[in-house]
């Protein structure tokens, strides 16, 4: 899963990007609304942390312009505190949920975790499909109730394709997912990766379909 923040108070932008590189997300970090609706609108993010006050463009602005722009990806607004006219504008204009300054880094996690799992579809933090069981609040994944050691790179690709299982995700997807705006992108090291994780696993969880791309099966369909 990758995350775009937004924050131009280099103290907070700091603080919150260790956390979420810490909770398993690649980050890309900006400090202004121009570069944000930019970055927003021509890369793939799962979801954006939006800082309102910004310099060059308000957050308000970047929020509009990426919803006018088809781009719906969740969007969690950063707000200070009492400016509770700025957290209805920021709903209205296609905010899924806020946080207001100053927050408790685990609070911010945790409100990442629920928009995740609701864009796609999840209303449970521990996702179960056959043996496998992975633990978005403690990126832990089993394997059988054993539990397995996965570099966050693994837990990363594991994650967003169990997010999205069902569907068929082909690998110029998973490593826009994957990977920050500066990493170097080499789609052999994505098959090289998913081959890694799949040893792991020792399971039949990640099927490929030739030419198409990476199916985890969606345990609900029929
Ligand atoms: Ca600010």
């Amino acid at each position: 899963m990758r995350i775009l923040l937004v924050e131009d108070d280099e103290r907070i932008a700091r603080k919150v990007q260790a956390a979420l590189e810490g909770a398993g997300y690649a980050v890309d970090r900006v400090t202004d609304g121009e570069t944000a609706w930019f970055r927003g609108d021509t890369e793939e993010y799962d979801l954006a942390v939006l800082d309102l006050g910004l310099p060059k463009l308000d957050g308000l602005s970047v929020l509009k312009k990426w919803r006018s722009g088809q781009r719906d990806f969740p969007v969690l607004i950063l707000t200070a505190r009492g400016a509770w006219s700025e957290r209805v504008e920021g709903i209205d204009a296609g905010a899924d949920d806020y946080l207001t300054k100053p927050f408790a880094m685990e609070e911010l996690l945790a409100r990442v975790r629920a928009l995740l799992r609701r864009a796609a579809g999840r209303a449970s933090a521990v996702l179960r499909i056959g043996a496998v069981t992975l633990d978005t609040r403690q990126m832990r994944v089993l394997v059988d109730e054993a539990p397995l050691s996965l570099s966050p790179l693994e837990y990363r690709a594991l994650s967003y394709l169990m997010h999205h299982a069902g569907r068929v995700v082909p690998p110029t997807e998973l490593m826009e997912h994957l990977y920050a705006h500066d990493h170097d992108r080499d789609p052999n090291a994505v098959e090289v990766l998913v081959g890694r994780l799949r040893r792991k696993l020792r399971v039949e969880l990640i099927e490929t379909r030739r030419g198409f791309g990476y199916l985890v099966a969606d345990p609900n369909a029929a």
